[in-house]
């Protein structure tokens, strides 16, 4: 049946936008792209609406929201007034709320039993040798929470150099995590592709020389990997509990099993589609086709 379908996306010339566009009219759908931040809304009268380059948005049968992570809030509010129109939405606004807050998002998959490092959050310490012990002594990762795409990440091998980033990070006024460093994971980690309960592509990211971060922004290069079923089970678990249909798990490989590093609401195509040859887009656009039903959430049910 053909759909009306919107992408929520800065920039339509951006390779995952495109790609979903393509994906959809492909599959014979009508595919609109909307500036997220150009949307904008009556939450005033008891119909609520949105608009778009002055006219009401109407008559769609799904929204796929992209939504950045400098966007978030914005993009919430758009995400939510959607399903409040009863669009609906592969993501959806609480699930992209729960996975954008890395602190939230921990407590969630801790409190399900997802395995993770061990972490500790803080914002201002007394004393930084004791947030350190407390996660089991150096090496030790620490991050800003705000970071993206690798930045504000650093491995700290001894105490002393922990508790300078601490003091810096301290300094900013900015929260931070400090994690256990995963020394097996040996500067790789693992890229799972969640549509709806299954992991549809995976891929290994492995840090450039003399560096431990595998971020492709840092040189990281990525090859197709198979997960084992505990790693499947534990990528599905953690997309699960955020309560997203699509997601981009990221897993450090341990010697006690997978652990979760981060699960990303809005997970890029090219990377993946480039490692797996597979057509993600795709996979996507068949997901919305058998799930978009007016009314539906699933977040509301996790
Ligand atoms: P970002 O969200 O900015 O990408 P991440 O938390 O994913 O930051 O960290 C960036 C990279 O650093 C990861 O992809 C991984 O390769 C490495 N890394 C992060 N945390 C750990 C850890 N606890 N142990 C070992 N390597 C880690
Ligand atoms: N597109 C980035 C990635 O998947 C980040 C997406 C997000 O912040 O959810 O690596």
């Amino acid at each position: 049946m053909k759909m009306k379908i919107g992408i929520l996306s800065r920039n339509s010339r951006l390779y995952s936008t495109q790609r979903l566009a393509e994906a959809a009219r492909e599959r014979g759908h009508d595919v609109e792209v909307m500036d997220t931040l150009k949307c904008y809304m009556d939450i005033n009268s008891a119909r609520p609406a949105i608009y778009y380059k002055g006219k009401a948005v109407e008559g769609f049968d799904a929204i796929i929201p992209r939504i950045g992570a400098s966007i978030t809030e914005y993009g919430t509010a758009v995400i939510r007034q959607f399903e409040m129109m009863g669009v609906y939405c592969l993501t959806e606004s609480i699930p992209l709320g729960r996975s954008r807050d890395k602190l939230r998002a921990l407590q969630l998959m801790s409190r399900k039993g997802v395995g993770m490092p061990v972490t500790g959050f803080a914002h201002s310490v007394e004393n930084g040798r004791e947030l350190i012990k407390m996660v089991g002594g150096t090496p030790v990762v620490l991050k800003l929470l705000e970071g993206t795409q690798g930045r504000g990440v650093v491995l700290a091998e001894t105490y002393k150099a922990a508790e300078s980033v601490i003091d810096a990070f301290i300094e900013l006024g900015a929260d931070f995590l400090v994690q256990e460093f995963i020394k097996e994971a040996g500067g790789s980690d693992v890229r799972a592709f969640i549509i709806g309960r299954r992991v549809v592509a995976a891929m290994e990211r492995s840090a450039a020389e003399g560096e431990f971060r595998s971020n492709l922004h840092r040189g990281g290069s990525a090859q197709p990997t198979k997960l084992t079923p505990e790693e499947r089970r534990t990528a599905v678990k953690a997309a699960q509990t955020m309560g997203l249909a699509v997601a981009g798990v990221d897993i450090l490989r341990s010697s006690r099993g997978p652990l979760i590093m981060e699960v990303n609401s809005s997970p890029g195509l090219r990377g993946i589609e480039e490692a797996s040859g597979k057509n993600i887009a795709s996979r996507i656009i068949q997901y919305v086709e058998e799930n978009a039903r007016p009314t539906r959430t699933d977040s509301r049910r996790t």
